[in-house]
């Protein structure tokens, strides 16, 4: 008797379900794309994630390249009732784009971008890096709202919400997401935008991966650039009081133009660093400000001015190359562990907090950030898209990263919890769902959404009632 050849595959209940070879290679068939297996060539590069931490393995990978492939790959996991995870640019701390044992949709090979610089808009495959974006943008002077990592997926990070040096201009990503076309779970491609399937648009803008594998997003563009004033300023930590003072002064009045970041962290054996402070704590304060270089001077004088700087390489410079600045700090593979918490406002308070949690730190790489953002995201209704938090003015992030062979793993995780435990007492009640990690309770993704939680679950309902996408900061129906 012959046996029929099967592949094991996580099902959506956690089950191992054994699947028909044949079933599989005739998805195969019907694909653009491809389908692989742990030992093709192109597997380990398709599941290969930002944080190295992540140990999960799909059993299957298929990788699209149409939206005809995303409606064959949902239908078949839907058919066969198995756990499906959706992998845009693989940068999610939480490994949300790898399903353990079951299949993982590589969107990378959807990276198409598309500029129309009359109607200013941007039409954007979900394989897409902002890198890939912000530079077919600016070839037109154009940007939309993207973050501060060249290398992180559009898709994740706008379904996520979105944020970065536009923000304050602009508002989230989501307030410059236009259209989308997105395959929900009954295999249906649909658009959806304000005026058409506005529910699950709404949803879409914050609500992650929960509603669908998104296979176009249409982005508004602004005139940006090509050239902004931007980039970073550093000082010894100990004059932190000092510029914690004048970030705050200039912070608080500063134009929507203007976006200022300040960090603590000891320092990278960077060239711009004096070698003396290799190792040594410091304060950096990293700008961009996207006015006329005049105005940009102006404000960012009180800062330029101020102490006597390690180095100062704020500079009229192209916005792509600001747009890359930090991604060597963030590399590929090492072990990430984050905390967030949206803030109100920023206080002497909050300052002596933030400097308490550096005392006696030893490890290289670890931060806390406070990204500038409010503007204009505060002007919309809270239930302007799924992702609220729209009493934001700072975003804070406990930042721990390590080699995956040291042992500091545990000391780094208690650090950025102790200190996001200790910076929490000033939190709008809000935090950033992309920066979730692992470990994050059901609770924290509810706090993400707090006033709009409800209204997704029904949205979920409606279009995803059997819970097909679960591999995401999950939203139950
Ligand atoms: C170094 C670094 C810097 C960052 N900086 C910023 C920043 O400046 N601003 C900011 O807002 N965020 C930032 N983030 C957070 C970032 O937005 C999230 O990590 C986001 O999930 C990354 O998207 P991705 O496509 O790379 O993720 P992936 O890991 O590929 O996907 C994450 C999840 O997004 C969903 N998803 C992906 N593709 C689709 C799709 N086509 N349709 C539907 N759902 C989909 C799925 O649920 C998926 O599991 C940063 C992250 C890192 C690692």
């Amino acid at each position: 008797m012959t046996q029929t050849r099967t592949t094991q595959i996580t099902g959506l209940a956690g089950d191992r379900r054994e699947v028909a070879q044949e079933a599989l290679d005739t998805l195969a068939g019907s694909l653009d794309g491809s389908v692989l297996y742990p030992d093709d060539d192109g597997f380990a590069e398709a599941t290969l994630l930002w944080n190295g931490m992540i140990k999960k393995r799909p059993a299957v990978v298929v990788r699209a390249e149409s939206t005809a492939d995303v409606v064959a790959a949902v239908n078949f996991v839907r058919e066969n009732q198995l756990e499906l995870s959706i992998k845009g640019g693989g940068h999610n701390i939480a490994g949300l784009a790898l399903s353990d044992g079951g299949i993982t949709l590589d969107m990378s090979g959807m990276k198409g971008v598309e500029v129309d610089a009359k109607s200013r808009l941007a039409r954007v495959g979900p394989g897409c890096t902002l890198g890939d974006v912000d530079r077919a943008t600016q070839e037109h002077g154009l940007a939309t709202t993207l973050g501060f990592v060249s290398a992180t997926g559009v898709a994740g990070l706008t379904v996520g919400g979105g944020f970065g040096y536009l923000t304050r201009r602009f508002g989230w990503t989501v307030d410059d997401l236009e259209e989308v076309e997105v395959v929900t779970a009954d295999g249906t491609a649909r658009r959806a935008s304000r005026t058409e399937n506005e529910d699950l648009f709404w949803a879409l803008r914050g609500g992650g991966g929960n509603f669908g594998v998104v296979t176009e997003f249409v982005f508004r563009l602004h005139e940006i650039g090509p050239e902004v004033t931007a980039g970073l300023i550093a000082w010894p930590a100990s004059e932190a009081d000092g510029v914690l003072d004048v970030y705050r002064r200039v912070a608080e009045s500063a134009p929507p133009e203007l976006t200022l970041v300040v960090l603590r962290r000891n320092a990278p054996p960077a060239p711009w660093v004096p070698e003396a402070y290799h190792g040594k704590p410091v304060i950096v304060v990293v700008a961009c400000h996207s006015g006329s270089p005049e105005q940009a001077q102006e404000d960012l004088a009180p800062i330029k001015s101020h102490g006597e700087p390690l180095a100062d390489l704020i500079q009229v410079k192209p916005y792509v190359a600001q747009q890359s600045m930090l991604d060597a700090t963030q590399p590929k593979g090492m072990h990430y562990y984050w905390k967030s918490e949206f803030l109100p406002g920023v206080s002497d308070e909050l300052f002596a907090t933030f400097n308490q949690q550096f005392v006696d730190l030893e490890a290289p790489a670890n931060q806390i950030v406070l990204f500038q953002v409010g503007g204009a995201l505060n002007e919309h209704p809270e239930d302007d898209g799924s992702m609220g938090n729209r009493e934001a003015a700072f975003a804070c992030v406990i930042q721990a990263m390590w080699p995956g062979d040291s042992p500091g793993a545990d000391a780094n995780r208690a650090w950025v919890r102790n200190a996001w435990q200790a910076l929490k007492p000033y939190s709008t009640g809000g935090n950033y769902v992309n920066f979730q990690t692992e470990d994050e309770t059901d609770e924290r993704t509810e706090e993400s959404y707090r006033g709009n939680f409800e209204r997704l679950g029904s949205v979920k309902a409606t279009y995803d009632p059997s819970n097909l996408f679960r591999v995401n900061r999950n939203i139950r129906p």
